[in-house]
């Protein structure tokens, strides 16, 4: 009899969300779709044995043989990414490598991989297993964006039970129709998409439990878009949350849309309290003397608000550390969090930094935004991590933990414990003894 073919998906460590305790390993974001996707769209008929490894919450199974193993990479976790795929490759597996590095950079992915998948993986991935079990796997499977109606449902039963703090996540949109300058969106040229509204409420409605996220990043781009789905989102009385800009939020329609259909909670794309840092990455529809104006529209509707910010940009000087973190403070965002300016590879920021001689290195593994890969304009790279680590660590004392949250707003025990996580997050990044990619060995 022949042996069910054994297939893996791996997802590489992303090291920034993850909690280990002695008894716990788990990530304090929601949980990721693109494996649970790929495994729906892998065909029944084929008769693969599916294993899925985020390795974020669950241990690489190393020693084990598999006939084809699929790596999805980001760029901060490409260098884990073809490490883990070169292992498996000497194991005797076909390796497929794919994900939005792999979109930007597919020849320097094949390297390590005996085929290349970029773009959308909605029409590819379905052919590649075909051409897997025909042993005719190509060097390359370009997925495009295609329409993404009528798919499937996320294999939900292979994702780890308890690994993530929100295990329930859906799509609706893919894409963005902005141009932010660091952004590996734009970079990667996905387009902008939509989900049928009924068939993303059928999803949601079948989900267990009441509360999901949405993992779009930017939720409400298409305004009458978002208005239809909160509407078929409305009766199903569930809570929930996503990513939006904060163009759509400053729209107060939308954000009572959003409260009626059960939203508590979002992602902001702040990025810089200053103005002309905003306009420097192409990001000038965040109009800094809103800030409080939407906060506090969001706050009173009941939705907690995760708020990101930007250090490294070229208008920014040593001030801007001190200038985010009290300006944070007094906006009262429940959850903030930092990252570098990162020039990932194929956007406009990375064009304009590499033509400036001012990138420190080219080691992927340094572009998680977390630490510092470009010399930046109006102060020294070791002042930037400083008032990068600074930040963190004022933004997460305690001081500033009870000035941001009040205990009367609804979303209070969720916000708490979220702080409370990047505490550690915190302490974590003050024990951090090797910040810069500046050694020889760091540049392959
Ligand atoms: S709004 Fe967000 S997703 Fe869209 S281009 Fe800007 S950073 Fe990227």
């Amino acid at each position: 009899m022949q042996h069910k073919k054994r297939l893996l998906i791996l997802l590489p460590d992303g090291k920034i969300h993850k909690v280990s305790l002695p008894f716990l390993t788990m990530s304090f974001r929601e949980a990721p779709l693109t494996g649970t996707m790929l495994a729906a769209l892998t065909p029944s008929d084929l008769g693969f044995d599916i294993r899925l490894c985020d390795a974020s919450v669950s241990k690489i199974p190393y020693g084990e043989k598999f006939d084809l193993v699929a790596v999805s990479i980001i760029t901060g976790t490409a260098v884990e990414g073809y490490r883990l795929a070169d292992h498996f490759r000497a194991r005797g597996a076909k390796v497929v490598i794919g994900g939005v590095h792999a979109t930007l950079l597919p020849d320097e992915a094949s390297a390590h991989a005996d085929s290349v998948m970029t773009g959308f993986g909605e029409i590819a991935w379905p052919q590649m297993c075909r051409d897997f079990c025909a042993g005719a796997l190509k060097p390359r499977y370009d997925g495009g964006s295609p329409d993404i109606a009528g798919l499937p449902w996320p294999r939900r039963d292979l994702q780890k039970r308890f690994g993530y703090a929100m295990p329930n996540t859906v799509f609706a949109t893919r894409g963005c129709r902005n141009n932010c300058d660091f952004c590996a969106v734009v970079g990667a040229k996905f387009g902008w998409h939509t989900r049928p509204v009924a068939e993303v409420a059928a999803e949601i409605a079948a989900l267990k439990g009441s509360r999901f996220a949405f993992n779009d990043v930017s939720l409400c781009e298409d305004r009458e878009y978002a208005f239809e789905l909160c509407r078929a989102l409305k009766p199903l009385k569930k809570k929930w949350g996503g990513l939006m800009t904060l163009k759509a939020a400053s729209d107060e329609a939308m954000l009572d849309a959003l409260a009626e259909a059960g939203c508590c909670f979002m992602l902001l794309g702040f990025e810089s309290a200053h103005r002309n840092a905003l306009v420097g990455i192409h990001k000038s529809f965040n109009t800094p003397d809103q800030y409080q104006r939407i906060v506090s529209n969001m706050h009173a509707r009941g939705m907690m608000i995760q708020g990101c910010f930007i250090f490294g940009l070229d208008d920014d000087t040593t001030d801007v550390f001190d200038d985010t973190v009290k300006m944070i403070d007094e906006l009262q965002i429940d959850i903030p969090r930092y990252a570098l300016y990162t020039p990932f590879p194929s956007t406009a920021c990375h064009a304009r930094v590499e033509g400036q001689d001012r990138l420190l290195g080219h080691n992927w593994a340094w572009f998680d935004t977390q630490h510092v890969v470009i010399r930046p304009k109006n102060m020294t790279p070791e002042e930037l991590d400083a008032g990068f680590i600074h930040a963190w660590q004022e933004t997460y004392s305690m001081r500033s933990i009870f000035r941001r949250l009040s205990p009367k707003r609804h979303q209070f025990p969720v916000a708490l414990v979220g702080n409370l996580a990047y505490r550690l997050y915190r302490r974590e990044l003050r024990h951090d003894a090797h910040r810069f990619p500046l050694s020889p060995e760091d540049v392959p």
